[in-house]
């Protein structure tokens, strides 16, 4: 493992125990990352909920490689050498990046908790802002920066009545602020947006 990941970091490394089952990768296959919120209400939920071993056979679970929590601090749980499970069909190329944010919690599929109207702290999105030119120093190829609901758009049917439908995924939701972050950072959109 590179040890610039590790020792004398801007973030803390608190690395998950299943991340050893997760595949290995060069970091110039780095072209993207993606921006999530944990849709739970904090750190400690989304430690207990990466930790869960999702995929017996390899022996790991769902997680993204960076955690910033509302008061700003970075945790890395996963280095960016290793393919984390957080996006269906983008893995490979990608970094995940997870803000702590309540999202739709605790009803996420539920017809009537579709709104997503919490903001993000100011020092969540400068923490992040940080974090994405901290990383974009050391992946050469990595120029574009995409919301996961961009890259999942999937419909599913609601948990309280199975005829109506909700996203999948929402995050990191309307309350992101994307402007504040290309202004602030060189990545591109991935995917076009008005
Ligand atoms: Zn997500």
């Amino acid at each position: 493992m590179d040890d610039s990941w590790l020792t004398d970091t801007p973030w803390q490394v608190r690395l998950l125990p299943n991340m050893v089952g997760l595949e290995s990768r060069s970091l110039g296959e780095i072209n993207t990352i993606v921006i999530h919120a944990t849709e739970l209400p904090n750190l400690a939920k989304a430690r207990q909920f990466a930790e869960e071993i999702h995929y017996p056979g390899s022996q790991t679970g769902n997680s993204g490689h960076f955690y910033i929590d509302l008061d700003g601090t970075v945790e890395c749980w996963v280095t960016p050498e290793r393919v984390a499970h957080h996006v269906k069909g983008y893995n490979r190329p990608s970094i995940g990046i997870e803000l702590v944010h309540p999202g739709r919690y605790p009803n996420w599929l539920s017809s009537d908790h579709q709104n997503w109207d919490t903001p993000y702290p100011e020092a969540q999105i400068e923490a992040l802002i940080d974090l994405i030119n901290q990383l974009h120093v050391r992946l050469p190829q990595l120029h574009h920066i995409a919301g996961h609901e961009e890259l999942d758009q999937t419909w599913v049917a609601a948990s309280d009545d199975p005829d109506k439908k909700v996203r999948r995924k929402l995050d990191p939701g309307p309350t992101f602020p994307w402007d504040q972050i290309y202004t602030n950072t060189p990545l591109t959109p991935l995917i076009a947006r008005d």
